[in-house]
């Protein structure tokens, strides 16, 4: 299996244009892993206007998979035969599927990173959206971004804080996850609320 990419017209939100824009509905970085730093900095779910320059997201269904991951974008459920011991992840924005990637890339599981958040956020004391950015230094702090007052801010957790997360969700059966699940703050609040 190789990528598979669809050429659309689509029109630009800001001058008017129309052009043909590159849309993956595959993602095969097992085939092509030059497309894995493309999806870590998102630069693979943009298009650019060639008249005024404006880049837009796209949010349309996509499937990124590798040799250990696969991670479905997708309105609605669906499910995947043959995953075959990878991990399965179904998402509703590029933005969590983004996240995914990165925490499986970083040799991190994305179940503690949410049990983790869930804890970060009581720590703040604040309803944000974390989501992961990179382990930093050589203490593998945890780099977390979220939005607040229309910027995006940064915050180092140690990776204790992970490590304790890993702990509870091997101690606890249900923070499993078995085929294309969704697993994110909602799922991962059921357990522990
Ligand atoms: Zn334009």
């Amino acid at each position: 299996m190789s990528s598979v990419v669809d050429s659309i017209g689509v029109k630009c939100s800001r001058c008017g244009a129309s052009y043909q824009a590159a849309v993956y509905r595959l993602i095969d970085a097992a085939a092509q892993p030059e497309l894995l730093s493309r999806v870590k900095d998102g630069s693979l779910f943009l298009r650019e206007c060639p008249v005024c320059g404006q880049r837009e997201l796209i949010s349309s269904p996509v499937i990124y998979k590798d040799l250990h991951l696969l991670v479905c974008l997708s309105g609605r459920p669906l499910s995947v035969e043959g995953l075959d011991g990878m991990k399965g992840r179904l998402v509703g924005d590029v933005g969590s599927l983004i996240e995914k990637v990165k925490i499986f890339d970083a040799g991190l599981d994305d179940i503690p990173m949410e049990l983790c958040k869930f804890v970060t956020r009581q720590e703040m004391a604040k309803d944000v959206d974390l989501k992961f950015l990179r382990l930093e230094g050589a203490d593998h702090d945890i780099i977390f971004t979220y939005p607040e007052s229309g910027a995006m801010q940064m915050l180092s957790v140690g990776f204790n804080v992970y490590e304790d997360c890993c702990a509870i969700a091997s101690r606890n059966p249900d923070l499993s996850a078995e085929g294309l699940a969704r697993v994110d703050r909602d799922w991962v609040e059921q357990f522990i609320r």
